[in-house]
C-alpha cells in the first residue's frame, strides 16, 4: 500500500503548559495521549513529551520500521529537542542527559496489554553524569539497572519463555542477594548494582546474541517499535478479540521526559485526592515522601506523610502521635513546602473543575519543582460515590441526569448491609474464599445444624448446602457458609432475600457434620469457633471481625428521590413475610411481585400439617390436612396485604417438588411417623416414591394445583379471605394470584378455573368482593412461544427468569456450581446467565414471550421476578422491551431504583 509522505502530522507535542492536541482526540492520541494534552492544556506541568499517533503504529505494521522511522524521524526529533529545551537537558549528551520514558495508550485502556521503558537515555557515561549533577551514585545506578531490565524485557524479549521459568533478571537479581545475604531490593549497594548492570547486560547478550544499545537514539527508536509491536503481541490480541476492538485501531506511543522525586531533600512524591475516597467528604488529601519514588510511597516500606496540615493532625491522633513529635517527624507538606502545596492545591481544584469528577493524582517534586504525572476519576466507595454525586449536582459541577449517570448501581450494596471495620479487617486473617453470594459482614459461631442455630446468640450456619429444611436456621444465623452451590442456590437465593450475608461453592471446606468439625487446608474448626464472612468478597476469615451497622445517608435518600423522577419502570420485591415486606417498602418498594408461598410451610408449627397434608393417602386426608394450613396461610397474607397498603402482592401458587417438605433423615421420620401415628415404613416409602430424577422438571408449579386441584383451592381461599378480612379493616388490597410453570394454555386455565370458582364461593360466603387478577409465571420457553393464545386468558405475565435459564440452557441451576465458574474461566460464557440475563438467547424468548402477549392484549401488565430483577443490566434490558415493573430481593431495590432511572435516561438519550 502507499503510505502517505505528504505533510500529515504523526507526532503531536505537549508540555510548557501548551499542547497540540486535546482531550477529543482519543482515537488518534490514544487516551494517555490525549489527556496528557489535555492537562497541559489547560495549565497543568506535565511532564514535557509527545505522542506518536496510533496512525502511525497501522502504517508501521503495513510498511516496516525502517521506512516508519524515515517518516517520523524529523518530527521526533524537533519534538525530543523541545524537551530537552524545556528540562535544560540534552538527550544523548553525556554532561546533562535527558532522560526518556517510553509508553503505549491505545483509545481504550487496555489492562496489561502494554510495557514501559523508563530511564530512557542512559548508558555507560551518562549514568556517570547522572551520579555526578544529582551528587547521589546510587541513585544514579539504581535508575540505570531498572532501565537495562525494562529495556531487555520489553525491547529485547528478555522474558520467561514458559510459566515454569522465572524471570532472567529476577533469577540474577536472587543469586546476587543469596551471595550477599540481603534480602530487599534496597539493601543493593552502588557495587552490587553495578554488577547487576553487566551481568544483566551479559545475561541480554548471551540469549539474544545483541547488545545493549549504548546510543541514546538507538534505544529510543528500539522503544518506540516495542510498542507498536506490543500491539500485535498475544495478551493484546487476544483483549481485543475478546473486546472487539479492531486491528486497525492501533496505538499510540507517548514519550515524556524523566522526572524524579529522589533526587535529594527537596525532592518528593505522592499521590492525592480531590475529595475524601472514603466518605466522600469534599476535602483535599493524600500522601507523600520526600526524596522517594512513586513505589516508595505505596510499597509501605517508610511511612508515607499526609498532603494537608488537617490531614497530619487527624493521621497523627489515630496513630497516638503527639502534636510536637508529628510536626517535627511527619510534617505535612503544607507545612514544609507551603509554596509547592499551594500549587498542588490549585492544580487539583483546576483538574477536578475540568473534568467534573473526584480526581486521583499523581505529582512529582524535583528540586523543588512540581510536575503532576497523571490524573484519573477516582475510584471511592459506595458512600463516597453517593456523596461526591449528589455534592457536586449541589455544586453546579453536573446535572440531574449526569448525577445519576454517575452511580454503579451494584455499589449501593455497600450501604445497605452491614460492614466489616476498616481496621478490624485489615488485621484479620483469610481462611478460604467462596461466591460473594449475598453481600454484607458476619461474624459469629459455627454451627452445622439448621435446628441448633438457635444454640448460640451469633452464628455461623455451615453447610454442605442448604435445602427449605434449613430455612429457620438461616433466619437465625448472622450469615450462612456453604460449601457447594452457586449464586442461585438455595442458599444464595434465600439469603439475598433476606439480606442476609452468605458465601456459597467455597469448594475448599470439608465438613463433617457427624464429629462438628469443619477442616480448611488441614486446620480444624469446631462447632462453637468464631469465623466472619464478608459476602461481598466471599472472603471467610478466622475469629471475630468487628462489624458496624450501615448508615443511610441524607445524601443517600436524595439520590434515591431524584431517579424516582426518571425511572418509567417501577420496582417491585420478592417478599415471603410482612416483615420482609416492610423492610422493601422502605427501600421504595412499589408492590410485590413474588410471594413464594412455599417458604411459609417451613416454620415450625406448619411443617406437620404440611407433611401430614402430603403423606395423606386419599383427597380427603389432604382436605383435612390442608384446612390445619388454611387459617396459617391466611393470616401471613392479612400480614403481607397490611404491610404492602395498597399496593399490589403477587402471591404464587405453590411451586416446589413435594419431597422437598418431606424429611430425609431417620431421626426425623421416626418423629414424623409417631406425630401422625404411622408406621415408619410408611413414611419411607412415601419418602422413595416422592424422590425424582429431575425433581426440576417433574411434579412441580401447577402440575401439583392439577394433579391436587385441593391445594390450589385452599391457597385461592386464603389469599381472598385474607383480602377481604384486610379490606374490611379499612385497607386498600389488589391480590394477584399467579400461576407457576405454566408451558400450555389449558394448564393455565383449568388452574384459572379453579381460582374463579374458589373465589366465587368465598365472596358469596363473605357477602363482599375484592377485585384481584389471575396471571402467570413465563418460565418455561414454551409459554415464551405461545404468549399470544396464553395472552388471550391470563390477566398478567411475570418472567421467571430462574428457571427460564434453566431450561433455555438446560443447566440445573443446583449443579451449575460445578461448571459454571470453568466455563467463566475459559470464557465459554462470558457472564453467568444466573446472574444477568443471557440476552441473545432467554432474551430472545422474553422479546417473544412480550411481543406476542401485547399483540393480543396491548396494555397486558407484564414483569419480572427472577433474581435478575435486581441486577443492573437486566433491568436496562427490560426497560428495553418496555416492562411495566421488576421485582427484586428487598434489599436489591434501591439498586433496581437507580438502575431503572438509568436505563429510562440512556433510552431517552438514544431515542433523541
Ligand atoms: C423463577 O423461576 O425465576 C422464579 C422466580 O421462581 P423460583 O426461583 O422460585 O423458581
Ligand atoms: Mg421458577
Amino acid at each position: 500500500m502507499e503510505v502517505h509522505t505528504e505533510i500529515k502530522k504523526r507526532v503531536f507535542n505537549f508540555g510548557d503548559r501548551s499542547a497540540d492536541g486535546n482531550a477529543t482526540m482519543r482515537n488518534l492520541l490514544g487516551g494517555k495521549g490525549a489527556n496528557l494534552a489535555e492537562m497541559s492544556r489547560i495549565g497543568v506541568p506535565v511532564p514535557p513529551g509527545f505522542t506518536i499517533t496510533t496512525e502511525v503504529c497501522t502504517e508501521y505494521n503495513q510498511v516496516g520500521m525502517d521506512a516508519t522511522i524515515r517518516l517520523i524521524r524529523e518530527e521526533v526529533e524537533t519534538s525530543v529537542k523541545n524537551i530537552g529545551k524545556i528540562m535544560k537537558a540534552e538527550f544523548g549528551s553525556d554532561d546533562h542527559p535527558l532522560l526518556l520514558s517510553v509508553r503505549s495508550g491505545a483509545r481504550v485502556s487496555m489492562p496489561g496489554m502494554m510495557d514501559t521503558v523508563l530511564n530512557l537515555g542512559l548508558n555507560d557515561r551518562s549514568v556517570e553524569s547522572l551520579a555526578r549533577l544529582t551528587q547521589n551514585d546510587r541513585f544514579a545506578w539504581d535508575s540505570y539497572r531498572r532501565f537495562v531490565q525494562m529495556y531487555g524485557g520489553v525491547v529485547m524479549g528478555m522474558k520467561p519463555r514458559s510459566k515454569e521459568e522465572i524471570d532472567p533478571f529476577e533469577e540474577i537479581m536472587e543469586e546476587i542477594k543469596q551471595d550477599r545475604g540481603i534480602e530487599l531490593d534496597t539493601d543493593f549497594t552502588t557495587d552490587d548494582l553495578r554488577l547487576l548492570v553487566r551481568r544483566f547486560k551479559e545475561a541480554i547478550k548471551s540469549r539474544t546474541g545483541k547488545t545493549l544499545p549504548e546510543d541514546p537514539w538507538e534505544q529510543l527508536w528500539g522503544a518506540v517499535m516495542a510498542v507498536f509491536n506490543s500491539w500485535n503481541g498475544d495478551r493484546a490480541v487476544y483483549y481485543r478479540t475478546m473486546h472487539g476492538y479492531p486491528a486497525n485501531w492501533g496505538t499510540a506511543v507517548n514519550v515524556q521526559a524523566m522526572v524524579f522525586g529522589n533526587m535529594g531533600a527537596n525532592s518528593g512524591t505522592g499521590v492525592c485526592f480531590t475529595r475524601d475516597a472514603g466518605t466522600g467528604e469534599n476535602v483535599f488529601n493524600g500522601e507523600y515522601l520526600m526524596n522517594a519514588q512513586g513505589e516508595d510511597v505505596v510499597a509501605g516500606v517508610r511511612t508515607p506523610q499526609q498532603i494537608t496540615k488537617l490531614g497530619s493532625e487527624r493521621w497523627a491522633v489515630l496513630a497516638q502521635i503527639p502534636e510536637a513529635e508529628r510536626r517535627s517527624k511527619y510534617p505535612s507538606l503544607e507545612e514544609i513546602m507551603p509554596v509547592v502545596y499551594q500549587e498542588l492545591f490549585e492544580y487539583q481544584r483546576m483538574l477536578e473543575t475540568h473534568y467534573r469528577n473526584m480526581q486521583d493524582m499523581e505529582f512529582t517534586i524535583q528540586n523543588g519543582k512540581l510536575w503532576i504525572l497523571q490524573t484519573r476519576n477516582g475510584k471511592r466507595t459506595g458512600a463516597a460515590m453517593v456523596k461526591i454525586a449528589m455534592d457536586m449536582l449541589r455544586e453546579g459541577l453536573i446535572g440531574e441526569q449526569e448525577a445519576i449517570l454517575r452511580i454503579e448501581p451494584i455499589k449501593l450494596d455497600e450501604l445497605l448491609h452491614p460492614v466489616f471495620d476498616t481496621k478490624a479487617i485489615k488485621k484479620a486473617r483469610v481462611i478460604a474464599q467462596g461466591l460473594p453470594a449475598s453481600p454484607g459482614a458476619a461474624t459469629g459461631q459455627i454451627v452445622f445444624h439448621s435446628d441448633e442455630v438457635g444454640k448460640f446468640k451469633n452464628a455461623i450456619l455451615v453447610r454442605l448446602e442448604t435445602s427449605p429444611e434449613d430455612l429457620e436456621g438461616m433466619h437465625l444465623a448472622n450469615g450462612i457458609l456453604t460449601a457447594r452451590g452457586g449464586m442461585t442456590s438455595h442458599a444464595a437465593v434465600v439469603a439475598r432475600g433476606m439480606g442476609k450475608c452468605c458465601i456459597s461453592g467455597a469448594g475448599a471446606l470439608k465438613i463433617n457434620y457427624r464429629t462438628r468439625t469443619l477442616t480448611i487446608d488441614g486446620r480444624e474448626y469446631h462447632e462453637g469457633d468464631w469465623i466472619s464472612l464478608n459476602g461481598s468478597t466471599g472472603n471467610i476469615f478466622e475469629g471475630k471481625v468487628a462489624t458496624r451497622e450501615p448508615e443511610l445517608t441524607g445524601e443517600f435518600a436524595q439520590l434515591m428521590k431524584l431517579s424516582d423522577r426518571y425511572r418509567t419502570l417501577r420496582i417491585r420485591t420478592n417478599a415471603d413475610t410482612p416483615a420482609d415486606a416492610l423492610a422493601a417498602r422502605n427501600f421504595g418498594a412499589q408492590g410485590i411481585g413474588l410471594t413464594r408461598t412455599e417458604h411459609m410451610f417451613f416454620e415450625v408449627d406448619r411443617i406437620k400439617a404440611m407433611r401430614e397434608m402430603i403423606l395423606a393417602a386419599t383427597t380427603k386426608g389432604r382436605r383435612r390436612a390442608l384446612e390445619v394450613l388454611l387459617p396459617m396461610q391466611r393470616s401471613d397474607f392479612e400480614g403481607i396485604f397490611e404491610a404492602m397498603d395498597g399496593h399490589p402482592v403477587t402471591i404464587r401458587l405453590l411451586d416446589p417438588p413435594l419431597h422437598e417438605f418431606v424429611p430425609h433423615q431417620l431421626t426425623t421420620q421416626k418423629e414424623l411417623a409417631e406425630d401422625l401415628h404411622i408406621s415408619l415404613e410408611a413414611v419411607k416409602s412415601k419418602v422413595a416414591e416422592l424422590a425424582e430424577f429431575n425433581p426440576m422438571l417433574g411434579h412441580r408449579g401447577c402440575r401439583l394445583g392439577i394433579t391436587y386441584p385441593e391445594i390450589t383451592e385452599m391457597q385461592t381461599r386464603a389469599i381472598l379471605e385474607a383480602a377481604l378480612h384486610v379490606k374490611s379493616r379499612g385497607i386498600t388490597v389488589k391480590p394477584e394470584i399467579m400461576v407457576p410453570l405454566v408451558g400450555t394454555l389449558e394448564e393455565f386455565s383449568s388452574q384459572r378455573d379453579v381460582i374463579r370458582e374458589t373465589a366465587e364461593q368465598v365472596f358469596r360466603e363473605y357477602k363482599d368482593r375484592v377485585d384481584f387478577k389471575i396471571g402467570t409465571m413465563i418460565e418455561v420457553p414454551r409459554a415464551a412461544l405461545i404468549a399470544d393464545k396464553i395472552a388471550g386468558e391470563a390477566e398478567f405475565f411475570s418472567f421467571g427468569t430462574n428457571d427460564l435459564t434453566q431450561m433455555t440452557y438446560g443447566y440445573s441451576r443446583d449443579d451449575a456450581g460445578k461448571f459454571l465458574p470453568i466455563y467463566l474461566e475459559k470464557g465459554i460464557l462470558k457472564a453467568d446467565p444466573f446472574e444477568t440475563i443471557d440476552q441473545k438467547g432467554v432474551g430472545t424468548l422474553m422479546r417473544i414471550g412480550v411481543g406476542r402477549g401485547r399483540e393480543i392484549k396491548p396494555g397486558l401488565k407484564i414483569g419480572i421476578c427472577g433474581e435478575h430483577g435486581g441486577d443492573p443490566a437486566s433491568v436496562e434490558f427490560c426497560n428495553s422491551l418496555g416492562m411495566d415493573y421488576v421485582s427484586c430481593s428487598p434489599f436489591r431495590v434501591p439498586i433496581a431504583r437507580i438502575a431503572a432511572a438509568q436505563a429510562a435516561i440512556k433510552k431517552q438519550a438514544g431515542n433523541s
